[in-house]
């Protein structure tokens, strides 16, 4: 069968097939643990390294989580939306825990991205892919990786549960949770296939096409993502992603994911540089790789404006095509009055509206949103209808083990008026 003519507006006048897999960065000298020989930013600091070994010789020797099919099917998605013809919605929690992966709670937040995509694809017109933060978000960076207990104790920080748990007397990271971590991922993917087929009309042409769920995770701790990773594939999730501590050019993580044949995200902060982005996006993919790398910005509200147009006039210049979304959450966490992490919904808003608007008159894409959210009434981002009872209302169904997720109806809002926005 031919390969369909890809078209851009970027006129690239290549195939699919040409454009999504031209990705040899010069694999010499890179294997899964390549990246050992570098410094690994958060990195967790085991007390029985020998067992830490011993676990991971394990993983090696477990079935993979996704197939490689299924990463080159993301791939020529994320490339499609990379040149305007497509569109990502990315989300779900900031620390998944084991105890939510129960069929009703993970149904609900599969719901919910997938009513997120039906009206993306409503609004903008082009298919829309849906990527979990699922099945394997078990590890979390950290501001602070110790903290001191009211006791004055001293005790690591909550890493996610592939580390330690929230429980401040079972803080010491224990290697063996990597591999419950690991059948908790391998249980969520099996809710995953199980739950019914989810069909929506193709925007274009009215055809209906079977929409798939794609996972990802942020891949923090390396020991667990080389221990998945078989011939160039990271095979603990479809994507990942790198997080905005962890992306230092010459740092272990951009070392490991600089080989991989998976899709790769990369957030950005708002003290990116454009000369860093290039210089990440040289590593990271050859540039003819459209869409091989995800350029996740969150930058706060009222950033955009002024951080985002030298970055994408820097990167259109380098040649590269990324793909780029925003996670309009990251940049807009504050404490309330009584010190409870949150984040309001018309600042997140805001940031979405500004970095599409900036997209638009640079004459580049916003391809995807990423954001933490769930499928349930939680109380951990604030909302105009909550407005002079903050902390009572933070105070009612906080229940995230890291940072505030919007509730269901707040998630489903900020889609509904970013496509409102963009419909006007
Ligand atoms: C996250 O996505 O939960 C996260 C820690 O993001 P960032 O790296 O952008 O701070
Ligand atoms: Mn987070």
């Amino acid at each position: 069968m031919a390969t369909p003519e890809v078209k851009s507006l970027f006129d690239v006048s290549v195939t699919t097939k040409e454009i999504i897999f031209r990705d040899e960065v010069d694999p010499s000298e890179w294997t899964a643990d390549s990246w050992t020989s570098k410094v690994a930013a958060q990195a967790v600091q085991y007390a029985d390294i020998d067992g830490l070994r011993q676990t991971c010789s394990l993983l090696r020797e477990l079935p993979p989580l996704v197939s490689d099919w299924e990463v080159d099917q993301l791939r020529e998605r994320l490339s499609h939306a990379a040149l305007g013809s497509g569109f990502i919605i990315q989300g779900g929690d900031c620390a998944e825990s084991f105890a939510d992966v129960k069929w009703d709670i993970v149904k609900r937040k599969v719901d919910l991205l997938f009513a997120q995509s039906q009206i993306l694809e409503e609004a903008l017109q082009v298919p829309t892919t849906v990527i979990g933060r699922i099945a394997g978000q078990f590890a979390k960076p950290r501001s602070n990786l110790f903290e001191t207990l009211p006791s004055g104790e001293v005790v690591h920080a909550f890493r996610g549960h592939n580390v330690n748990s929230e429980d401040p007397s079972e803080r010491e990271p224990d290697h063996r949770r990597l591999l419950l971590g690991y059948m908790y991922s391998a249980a969520a993917q099996r809710m995953l296939r199980k739950m019914p087929l989810h069909l929506t009309s193709h925007a274009s042409d009215g055809k209906k096409v079977e929409f798939s769920l794609f996972t990802s995770h942020e891949a923090l701790h390396l020991p667990y993502e080389a221990s998945l990773t078989h011939n160039r594939y990271n095979l603990s999730a479809t994507t990942i992603w790198l997080g905005e501590r962890t992306r230092q050019l010459d740092g272990a993580h951009i070392e490991y994911a600089r080989g991989l044949r998976n899709p790769i995200g990369v957030k950005l902060g708002p003290t990116a540089t454009p000369e860093g982005v290039v210089a990440l996006l040289n590593v990271l993919a050859d540039p003819m790789a459209v869409g091989k790398v995800t350029l996740i910005t969150r930058l706060g509200r009222g950033r955009a404006q002024t951080v985002l147009p030298p970055i994408i006039d820097a990167v259109r210049r380098s040649g590269h095509i990324p793909l780029w979304m925003s996670d309009p959450c990251h940049g807009n966490t504050f404490s309330s009055p009584s010190g409870i992490k949150t984040r309001r919904l018309e600042e997140m808003l805001a940031e979405l509206k500004e970095t599409y608007t900036v997209h638009q008159a640079c004459g580049s894409f916003l391809g995807g949103i990423h954001i933490e959210q769930t499928g349930d009434n939680v109380t951990e981002c604030l909302d105009e209808t909550v407005m002079g009872r903050d902390d009572e209302y933070l105070g009612t169904c906080y229940q995230s083990l890291c940072d505030p997720r919007l509730s269901r109806d707040q998630a489903i809002r900020l889609i509904e008026e970013f496509a409102n926005f963009v419909r006007a």
